[in-house]
């Protein structure tokens, strides 16, 4: 029988709380001096613990005996906001509810005193969505808010959010988790769970989720659905991206100019189920970490090469979003990369020739462009 009581478990407190760590002890430390203002905001890509932390701070408010500010788990209302039906935390999804009388019914709310907590408290998730008469009518209860009531607003659009309504609330930008911590919390969570999970396929799984949590454990989900032992072949069945391992592996050989073994490398990948789409964005960002890493170096030589190689893929990219065969784009590319990798650079070789820079840009216009090697 599968075990998934990590796996499926949402953080309840602060400190379970993954990835957010500046904000987690701004938060905390708030709530330990009771400094809390009436209105907060988070906001960030999703699946990065908006919602989490907004539910974690409702139950803190609405507790009757909060330690050090936090929810005492133990007590009357902390006991009845697990079952999610609590009468004075009251949540509102604005993608569904936008209109001014939504707004309106939760202004009347705010007059009554709380019935079973501390505080009276109002989620309203994706607020970007209010119509602007809803934002109008909140914005009169924020500017004089009862003292018994909070507000925390979550969103994924931060710019839809009237300047008015920003400057009244305490607001934090949740940023997507960096792939070496988004895949080491999924190691942590395979060892809990008592699942094997291999690290090439945490990183996987942590980069295809793009920094979002929620992605990353729905992935982790249905690759322990499909096998116990999750390895980088599991998720990639899945994901359709590759092994990074073979995505370093076919840009070396890509930059060392072996175009047979780089078509050899790719059509092996589409074999084992990768996409060729997401197998392109995965060089791409392989070639781009490769560059950066150049750059560090100081390695114009060779960095002047990588851009080269930069501009194809990015001039080639329409072509596979479109293509009806992306395979064979794919595998061209590849050819045309590792070709372009090994091609000499004709621009050094003319400059060498003591010719007369008319003479050497006439020579030049005699080369189709891809293969003359931008200047630095
Ligand atoms: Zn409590």
């Amino acid at each position: 029988m599968a075990r998934f009581e990590n796996l499926s478990l949402r953080p309840s407190s602060l400190s379970q709380v993954v990835g957010q760590d500046l904000i987690v002890n701004a938060l905390a430390k708030g709530l330990a001096q009771d400094n809390i203002p009436p209105a907060f905001l988070f906001y960030g890509i999703r699946g990065v613990g908006k919602t989490t932390l907004a539910r974690i701070l409702a139950c803190s408010f609405a507790c009757t005996n909060p330690v050090n500010g936090e929810a005492c788990g133990t007590c009357r209302s902390c006991k009845i906001f697990k079952t999610g039906s609590h009468l004075d935390v009251l949540e509102l999804d604005a993608a569904s509810r936008t209109g001014v009388d939504d707004v309106r019914e939760i202004i009347s709310a705010c007059q009554y005193t709380p019935v079973i907590g501390r505080n009276k408290v109002f989620i309203i998730d994706e607020i970007h969505m209010l119509s602007k008469s809803a934002f109008n009518a909140l914005l009169k209860t924020l500017e004089e808010p009862p003292t018994h009531v909070k507000f925390i607003f979550a969103t994924t659009e931060v710019n839809k959010v009237p300047d008015t309504v920003m400057s009244r609330c305490l607001a934090y930008n949740l940023r997507p988790l960096p792939l070496s911590v988004l895949s080491k919390h999924l190691m942590s969570i395979a060892e809990k769970d008592v699942f094997m999970l291999s690290q090439d396929a945490s990183e996987l799984i942590a980069d295809e989720a793009g920094g979002s949590v929620r992605d990353a454990l729905s992935l982790l989900k249905q690759a322990v659905l499909l096998s116990r032992n999750v390895t980088a072949e599991v998720v990639t069945s899945i994901v359709g991206s590759a092994n990074p391992r073979d995505i370093k592996n076919l840009l070396k050989l890509i930059t060392d100019g072996k175009v047979y073994d780089a078509s050899i490398c790719v059509k092996g990948m589409l074999s084992e189920g990768a996409d060729a789409v997401s197998v392109y964005k995965q060089l791409q960002k392989e070639l781009y970490s490769q560059i950066i890493e150049t750059v560090s170096k100081n390695d114009k030589g060779v960095l002047t090469r990588l851009l080269y190689l930069w501009q194809i893929l990015l001039k080639q990219s329409e072509n596979i979003n479109s293509a009806t065969y992306p395979d064979c784009v794919l595998g061209a590319v590849v050819i045309m990369l590792a070709h372009a990798a090994d091609f000499p650079d004709i621009r050094a070789i003319i400059n060498n020739t003591n010719l007369n820079k008319s003479v050497i840009d006439d020579v030049l216009t005699q080369f189709p462009k891809s293969i003359v090697i931008p200047v630095e």
